[in-house]
Formats: C-alpha cells, sequence, structure tokens
C-alpha cells in the first residue's frame, strides 16, 4: 500500500469510527428519549385517572367511572388502560369492578412496593411500553386522601397500568439514524476527496523522494525529482536537484582524480563513494609500502617485503618471484613457495625461454592449453612481467589447482601492479647502489671480488661461520716467477696472464665459493664446505689448468707455473685473517720447495703467533 492509500485509509477509518459513534450515540439518545416521553404520558395520563376518580369519588358516581376510564384509554398511542385496587382499598370499599383485579405480576410488584415500574416488550413487528404507576396515599394532597380512605400516609391505594404502542418511535429513530448514516457517508467520501485531492501530490513527491535516496545509497545520483507542487514542495524538489547534481560532478572529478593514481579496473563497483572509499584505502596501502622499502637497505630487502605482501594480503599460496638481468638473460630466482617450481630449469639459464619475460606480456594458462612450453603441465598458472628499467626485469609466476582458483587470484593482478609501480623507482635506485657498490667491492680487470670485499665479507661473515659450522679452505694463490713475464714481455703480457688465471678460477669454482684477487698477482679463493681432500683436488686443478695455458708473447708460447698454499677455517684457527695467513706461509713453503706446486698449511710453518 503505497503513502497516499495509507493516508486516504487511516482517514476513513477515523470518520468511520466517528460515524458509528454518532450514529450509536443517537439512535441510543433517541431511543431513550421515546420512552422517558413515552412514560412523562404515562404519568400525566395517571394524574387525570386518579383527579377524575376522585371526582367521581366526591360527586358520588364511582359507578361510572367505567365509562371515563374508557374514554381515558382512547387516547392516541394508548392500546390499554386498566386500574387495579390495593387489599386495603378493597377491604374498605369492596372488589370493585370485574377488570380491577391485578392482571399481571407487575400490577401485584406495584401494589406492593409502590414504586414506578417500565417494561419493554418488542419483535419485529411491534414495540409496546408498558407503565405501571402506583397511587400513594397522602394526607397533604387536595383532597386528603385520608379523609376517606382507611389508610395510612404512604399506602399504596391502587396502581394504573396502560400499553403505549411505540412503533412510531422505533420507526421515527430508525430513520434519524438512516438519515445521520446517509449525511456521514457522503461526508467521509467529502473528507476522502479533499483528503486525496490535497495529499496526492505531497505523497507523490514523498515517494519520488524515497525513489531517488534509494538510487543514491547504491551511488547512482543521477535521478532528477519531480512534483506539481507549487511553492515549498517545487523548492524541496529544486533543492534535492541540485543537490544531487553537485554531488554527482563531484564524485565523478573523484573518481576520475583517483584513477590517475590507481587503476581501477578491479574495482567493479558502481557506486563512487564505495569506490573512493576502495581506492583511497588501496592508495593508502601502496603509500605505506612505498613508504617502508624507501627505508629498506637494498633490493633483497624489498623482495622479501614484495613476496610478504603478495602472502598475506594477496593470500598467494603458490608463487615464484625472479629477477632477470636483461644483459645476460639470466633468471635469478628470488623466492619460491616450498621449492616446488613450475617451471622447467632452462627457462633459468635462459630468460628468453620464458614467454612473460620474452613477450613482455602477461601470461595466463586459462587462455591456451600449453600457452608456454617450459612450464610444467597439470596446474593453472599465470605469469606476469614487471620492467623496472633496460638492465632489469621482475616475473611474478603463481599457480593454482584448478582454473576457477587462479581466476580469483588474477582479480588481484591490478592491485599487485600498482604496488609494483610504486616499487619499481625504488628498486631501480637500490639496484643502481647495488652495482655501484658491487663495482667497488671488484676488480675491475678480471671482474673477481677485491681486497675490499674481502674485508667486509670476513667481518660480516666469521662469527656466523663459526655459529653456524660453515667450514672454508682458504687457497693462496701466486705465479711463479710472473715479474719475468713483466720484465721479458712487457706489462701488457703480464695482465693477460692475470686475467686467463681468473678465469681458471672462475671455471673452477662453484656459486658459494668466492675468488677474489688478494694482490698483484696474488689471489685467494675460499671454498666453501669443503674437505680438506676437495680443497687440495681443486688447488691441484687450479694449477694444473694454469700449467697447460699456453700463452702467446710475441713469438714465444709461454707456459706459465703458480704455487698455492691451502689453510682450513675454522679446523686450523677461529679467525679468517689468521687462516688467510697460515695459507700464505704455506705458499711461501711452496715458493721456497721449488714452485709449482699444492702445499697445505702445517703447524711447523708457524714460529710464533703473538701477532694473531
Ligand atoms: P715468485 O715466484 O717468488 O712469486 O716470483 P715473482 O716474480 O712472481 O715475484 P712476485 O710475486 O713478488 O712478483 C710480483 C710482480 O707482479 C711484481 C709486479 O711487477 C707484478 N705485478 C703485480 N701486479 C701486476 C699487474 O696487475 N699486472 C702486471 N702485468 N704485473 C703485475
Ligand atoms: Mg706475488
Ligand atoms: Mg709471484
Amino acid at each position: 500500500m503505497n503513502a497516499n492509500r495509507k493516508i486516504l485509509f487511516i482517514v476513513a477509518l477515523m470518520l468511520i469510527g466517528l460515524a458509528v459513534a454518532t450514529i450509536t450515540n443517537v439512535a441510543l439518545n433517541f431511543r431513550e428519549y421515546g420512552y422517558n416521553n413515552a412514560v412523562e404520558k404515562s404519568k400525566m395520563t395517571a394524574e387525570i385517572v386518579r383527579d377524575g376518580l376522585t371526582a367521581h369519588m366526591v360527586h358520588g358516581i364511582m359507578d361510572k367511572r367505567d365509562f371515563f376510564l374508557a374514554n381515558i384509554a382512547n387516547i392516541k398511542d394508548v392500546q390499554a388502560l386498566w386500574i387495579v385496587r390495593s387489599d386495603k382499598v378493597i377491604r374498605q370499599y369492596g372488589e370493585g369492578l370485574q377488570n380491577e383485579h391485578p392482571r399481571d405480576a407487575l400490577d401485584k410488584q406495584v401494589l406492593k412496593e409502590g414504586t414506578i415500574v417500565r417494561e419493554i416488550r418488542e419483535d419485529s413487528k411491534n414495540a409496546v411500553l408498558r407503565v405501571t404507576i402506583p397511587y400513594i396515599a397522602t394526607a397533604y394532597g387536595n383532597p386528603n386522601c385520608l379523609s376517606c380512605h382507611n389508610v395510612q400516609e404512604g399506602d399504596v391505594l391502587g396502581a394504573i397500568s396502560m400499553e403505549f404502542n411505540i412503533n412510531d418511535i422505533r420507526q421515527t429513530g430508525a430513520l434519524t439514524i438512516a438519515k445521520i448514516f446517509a449525511i456521514n457517508v457522503v461526508f467521509i467520501l467529502i473528507a476522502l476527496w479533499v483528503t486525496n485531492y490535497y495529499f496526492k501530490p505531497y505523497m507523490k513527491l514523498f515517494e519520488n523522494l524515497q525513489q531517488g535516496i534509494k538510487r543514491a545509497r547504491t551511488g547512482d545520483f543521477s535521478f532528477r525529482f519531480t512534483t506539481t507542487l507549487k511553492d515549498a514542495g517545487s523548492e524541496v524538489a529544486e533543492q534535492m536537484n541540485t543537490l544531487f547534481a553537485k554531488i554527482e560532478e563531484t564524485f565523478e572529478g573523484i573518481k576520475h582524480d583517483l584513477n590517475t593514481f590507481v587503476s581501477r579496473s578491479n574495482i567493479a563497483c558502481s557506486d563512487p563513494l564505495n569506490t573512493t572509499g576502495t581506492i583511497i584505502h588501496e592508495l593508502s596501502d601502496v603509500y605505506k609500502f612505498k613508504k617502508t622499502i624507501e627505508l629498506d637497505k637494498n633490493k633483497d630487502a624489498i623482495y622479501e617485503r614484495f613476496v610478504y605482501v603478495l602472502k598475506e594480503k594477496f593470500h598467494f599460496d603458490h608463487f615464484a618471484l625472479y629477477e632477470v638481468d636483461k644483459m645476460t638473460k639470466e633468471r635469478k630466482l628470488i623466492h619460491i613457495t616450498d621449492h616446488k617450481s613450475f617451471c622447467l630449469p632452462v627457462a633459468d639459464a635462459n630468460a628468453l625461454e620464458c614467454r612473460a619475460y620474452r613477450t613482455n606480456s602477461d601470461v595466463y594458462s586459462t587462455e591456451f592449453p600449453n600457452i608456454c612450453n617450459n612450464c610444467a603441465e597439470g596446474k593453472e598458472y599465470s605469469c606476469i612481467p614487471f620492467n623496472v628499467n633496460d638492465d632489469l626485469a621482475l616475473i611474478l609466476s603463481y599457480s593454482a589447482k584448478d582454473a576457477e582458483t587462479i581466476e580469483v587470484l588474477n582479480l588481484s593482478l591490478p592491485s599487485i601492479k600498482n604496488y609494483f609501480e610504486a616499487a619499481k623507482a625504488v628498486i631501480e635506485s637500490r639496484s643502481l647502489m647495488d652495482k655501484l657498490r658491487d663495482s667497488s667491492l671488484r676488480d675491475g680487470a678480471t671482474g673477481l671480488y677485491n681486497r675490499r670485499f674481502l674485508e667486509e665479507f670476513i667481518d660480516q661473515t666469521s662469527e656466523q661461520a663459526l655459529r653456524s659450522n660453515v667450514s672454508y679452505a682458504v687457497l693462496m694463490i701466486d705465479i711463479d716467477y710472473f715479474k719475468m713475464v713483466n720484465d721479458t714481455y712487457g706489462h701488457d703480457a703480464g695482465d693477460i696472464a692475470i686475467k686467463a688465471l681468473a678465469d681458471i678460477l672462475k671455471e673452477n669454482i662453484r656459486k658459494a665459493d668466492l675468488a677474489i684477487r688478494y694482490g698483484g698477482e696474488e689471489f685467494l679463493v675460499l671454498l666453501h664446505n669443503s674437505t680438506n681432500e676437495g680443497a687440495v683436488v681443486v688447488a691441484e686443478k687450479i694449477r694444473t689448468r694454469f700449467h697447460e695455458k699456453k700463452f702467446q708473447f710475441g713469438n714465444d708460447t709461454v707456459q706459465k707455473t703458480l704455487s698455492i698454499g691451502v689453510a682450513y677455517f675454522p679446523a686450523q684457527a677461529d679467525s679468517i685473517w689468521k687462516v688467510i695467513k697460515f695459507a700464505d706461509l704455506a705458499l711461501y713453503e711452496g715458493k721456497h720447495t721449488g714452485r709449482n706446486k699444492v702445499v697445505e698449511f702445517e703447524e711447523r710453518m708457524f714460529n710464533g703467533g703473538d701477532q694473531f
């Protein structure tokens, strides 16, 4: 039921209630009035009869009273009239006429109690009012009752009973009620019409407002209000229209501005209020992320935070993050969940084998079966490339057991890209810093780490290595009679030999090992967690490879040798510096016992350790 109908219904209900109350009241009053009127009439008749009978008595014509009473009974509406004698009167004057005996219980009751009794008898056709009035003896009336009757003051002398036809009263009452009812119906109809006429436009405006506000709650402020009302009503509609237009315009502006900050393709929401809230929330998160990573020490710390965001905010359970060196095309793993890669190793060695990197576009397994040849089958996956700069790119790969799950993860991509965009500049600057730092720690000629690196490395890792049971075999390497190369074939020839040795070192050590240019033609190799035998094997290999190397200096083919001293950390000393010194002593031993050999450090080579 709409508001207008509700109001009409309530007004109608109130008016009907009022009409019913009025009609009931009139009906009851009318009935009471009619009866009272008849009773009054009967009282008057009773007095006339009493006076008439008294006159008959005084004039000694009591025996003629029948005629008198019959005439009285002819008055309008009186259906029957009779009088009865009390016992006391009967005792004094006899039984009286035949019809003057009590006719019913009411007559007897009135004679006994001396009070008026009335009774209404009605059926669907007739209505009769019976009234029985007692005659009470009194010495104070005119004439004095006690002067003739042998009774006392207040005794009942007799009673008069009358029956009135009250059909007229009933009919008049019904007619009056019918008229009042008709008047009420007309009044109610007029009242409803007037209410409807005046209220309908207000109700329409009210419904219109409701409709507009309902749409506004879903974010749609395009609704415009209309009304046929003048003055206040049209003013309200006008003001609401202005307000809605303003809000609509403002939201459009905000939406446009926010979209320049954040890609909102994942915010599938038509409500500008909600959209704005979501975008601002995301902007705030991204901003916090950016502020945090700006204070991170290096690229790896940023990657770690990126991994955290993927896990905790986007709830990625299975994913890998790679860093691609665009120069070498090497793809380095930064993080992988459960150590389970769904990429084939070939993609790590050559990033061009990674479809996402090669095409620089998002790769979705749901788009085409077996979309990337180098991804393991049986899983759904998405691989997303992020370009940092001309040197560096990141690849995010995530997988799920079915297409439905991966589609849900894909919905987060626009937001993830926002995070990446925020991190891009920071990663770039950290990458540059890392590079600068790396170059300051490397030897320009050979590409190996330099002595500065060694100092930093030892400071940082010495104690940690001891705590975590990490061992190093230290190889101190020096070319034999190198001075002679310089002297005979020139400095450039010497440089060639140094580079050749550096290459041999790189080729013969593993990733966890370190090769350092320690001095001019002296190199240090730290073999990570190697056995003594293993260290000697590597050292021998280096020595042999170098010896086998043939250098073409001018017209001469030259072969050189080198000597290696080996010592072990922490087996021989719990300081790496000390172990380096031991390796140097072993090298010294090698130089003095014929060169071109590998010598392991022994206690006897160290006479006096005060300097350590
Ligand atoms: P030994 O067998 O005792 O080691 O004899 P050696 O001649 O090799 O003697 P030493 O190791 O002391 O020689 C070091 C020489 O290496 C001195 C220097 O001229 C040369 N040298 C050092 N750095 C470089 C470099 O960067 N390039 C070249 N060409 N020569 C260098
Ligand atoms: Mg030397
Ligand atoms: Mg030398």
